[in-house]
């Protein structure tokens, strides 16, 4: 089909400049369809044949557009300065740099545009809701810069707000994405979980056993990072992702990497630098952290999942004297060790038996019944069952190869692996 002979089909429908022009979208570029419909009407005034090379920007002809009704649109198009402005008032209280704007158009529309696909060809045409998202968010860019100076860019993969225009509902639905911050912990005080942890008796909502907090403890690393970042972004709530966790009791000294997920933050353009200073003035003694950096969401799982060898110091008390010399028995453990799920995490992870390596242990005598190891291994190797056996469930293990009952009173990560990128944290 040429462009003249669908201008002819379409002849007798009523139809706004950006409907008619729209069923020729696929024609030209740099064109707005309105423009598209400009160009068609100039060239039927003067006479000249409808083809395809006529679609180019230099040949839009002065105009204004038509305000007549439309079997189409309704008049849709009319009011996008009015929607632009729903959208504004919707984002006044949020930062952000990404946006992606959409719009669902009443369904009689939607069902009008596809009648008149139905009798005209399908060739060339573009929906009406891609056309109104476009103009939308042209103006909606233009007026973010002008009004708020906030520089943005449309990101169909994962912007920092989605909005949804509901023509009909006359409202804009938000999406507002989570601020992600990369970033190494410390963890200087044993009795801190790593997160949240909310009350066994009441799961949360408050009872005299957690004295009305809803929680199992006071604090958690991921409360004492977040709380100065909460505070500076207005953000609702958060998750923390950390590459692993230590155990309540045991402190962590080497440098655990995590990403704070600040879910439906208001402000997005914070200072990490003073952020970290903050915390780490806040909470000294307790946790600090090192590298904060905004992260994408690939890194999450990628945090997750990482398995880097870790350093332990553990202190040990012994249930039998045993002499300075009985120690080097503890070179035997380098190598493989077996060990079942430990009994005290049995509800929560599968029984089975996994086999972990332990690179190095070296040792210092403090006293008969007291001694301090220091032990590098694979990533999960159970340390306290190590020390113990755990009822033999960890083959070979501290008690085993001295002879005595040993139990760890003490624990520290001391030095975790860094990945690739981060060796000077
Ligand atoms: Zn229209
Ligand atoms: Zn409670």
């Amino acid at each position: 089909m040429q462009p003249a002979e669908k201008v002819e089909i379409l002849a007798d429908q009523d139809l706004c400049d950006h409907c008619f022009g729209r069923q020729f979208a696929r024609l030209g570029t740099g064109l707005e369809n309105y423009e598209r419909a400009w160009i068609i009407y100039e060239a039927q005034e003067q006479g000249k044949d409808i083809t395809e090379d006529l679609f180019d920007p230099d040949n839009v002809p002065d105009r204004v557009i038509q305000r007549e009704p439309c079997a189409v649109c309704r008049g849709l198009f009319l009011d996008l300065e009015q929607f632009v402005d729903r959208v504004v008032n919707a984002l006044e209280r949020y930062e952000f740099e990404t946006y992606l704007v959409g719009t669902r158009p009443p369904s009689e529309i939607v069902e009008a545009e596809e009648q008149l696909w139905e009798e005209t060809g399908l060739q060339w045409v573009e929906p009406l809701k891609s056309e109104l998202n476009r103009l939308i968010g042209k103006r909606l860019e233009k007026r973010l810069l002008e009004e708020r100076d906030l520089e943005t860019d449309v990101d169909y993969e994962r912007a920092d707000i989605n909005a949804v225009l509901d023509i009909e509902k006359d409202r804009v639905e938000l999406q507002v994405n989570s601020l992600l911050i990369h970033g190494f912990y410390n963890k200087l005080e044993r009795g801190i979980p790593q997160t949240k942890w909310p009350c066994s008796e009441c799961r949360g909502s408050g009872c005299e056993a957690c004295d009305w907090t809803g929680k199992q403890y006071q604090d958690s690393v991921e409360e004492l990072v977040a709380e100065p970042i909460i505070e500076a972004t207005e953000g609702l709530e958060t998750a923390f992702h950390g590459a692993g966790r230590e155990d309540v009791d045991a402190r962590c000294l080497g440098k655990r990497e995590f990403v704070l997920e600040i879910k439906e933050p208001q402000q997005r353009f914070i200072d990490l630098a003073e952020l970290q200073t903050e915390i780490n003035d806040r909470h000294e003694g307790r946790v600090e952290v090192f590298g904060l950096e905004f992260c994408e969401k690939g890194l999450v799982e990628e945090v997750k999942s990482r398995r880097s060898n870790k350093t332990y110091r553990a202190e040990i008390e012994l249930g039998a004297p045993i002499e300075e010399d009985d120690l080097s028995a503890l070179s035997s453990i380098e190598g493989v060790v077996e060990q079942r799920t430990p009994t005290r995490v049995e509800h929560r992870r599968a029984d089975k038996t996994r086999e972990r390596t332990v690179h190095t242990i070296s040792w210092t005598f403090v006293d008969e019944q007291t001694i301090e190891l220091e032990i590098k291994g694979d990533a999960g190797l159970y340390i306290k069952e190590l020390i113990s056996g755990d009822k033999e469930k960890t083959e070979p293990s501290v008690s085993q190869v001295l002879g005595v009952d040993a139990e760890c009173t003490a624990l520290d990560v001391v030095a975790i692996e860094k990945p690739d990128g981060y060796s000077d944290i």
